[in-house]
């Protein structure tokens, strides 16, 4: 389980990472903060490029930050998004779209359940998981036969 105060903490910690969002064609702006079965943070925010399907996604930036830094295992992910000048006490939800589902699934924690906070204020926000997003997924285990 989760602390409250370390759900906060990582929501938090999205909305500093939404602060760096590079988003001049769409104007949304998204942030994310994964916390590892380590115990490490790492923040991420959407970065979009004028050659628009070259786009990362703030979720994914923090994935691969996570796991090019050594860490594999995810324990939870908070996501704040919303358009630039958004009134960030009231924000719509703004959940993981599919790909990123798919690149979180990858790097599940022992357990086997990723949190998902999705952020409407910095204090406030929906809990749910990546197997409540992402049903039936297939994941590393579906190609087990490939690493044995
Ligand atoms: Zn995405």
């Amino acid at each position: 389980m989760i602390k409250e105060e370390m759900k906060q903490y990582l929501v938090k910690e999205a909305f500093l990472a939404r602060e760096n969002s590079y988003a001049p064609y769409s104007r949304f702006k998204v942030g994310a903060a994964i916390l590892t079965t380590d115990g490490r943070i790492f923040r991420g925010a959407n970065i979009e490029n004028a050659s628009y399907g070259a786009t990362i996604c703030a979720e994914r930036t923090a994935a691969v930050k996570a796991v090019s830094e050594g860490s594999k295992s995810f324990v939870a992910v908070a996501v704040v998004g919303a358009e630039e000048n958004a009134d960030l006490e009231h924000l719509d939800l703004a959940y993981p779209c599919g790909i990123c589902r798919q690149v979180l699934r990858e790097f599940l924690p022992p357990s086997g359940e990723l949190l998902i906070l999705v952020a409407t204020s910095p204090t406030e926000y929906f809990e749910s998981s990546l197997n409540a997003l992402l049903p039936h997924s297939f994941g590393p285990e579906d190609l087990g036969y490939l690493l044995e």
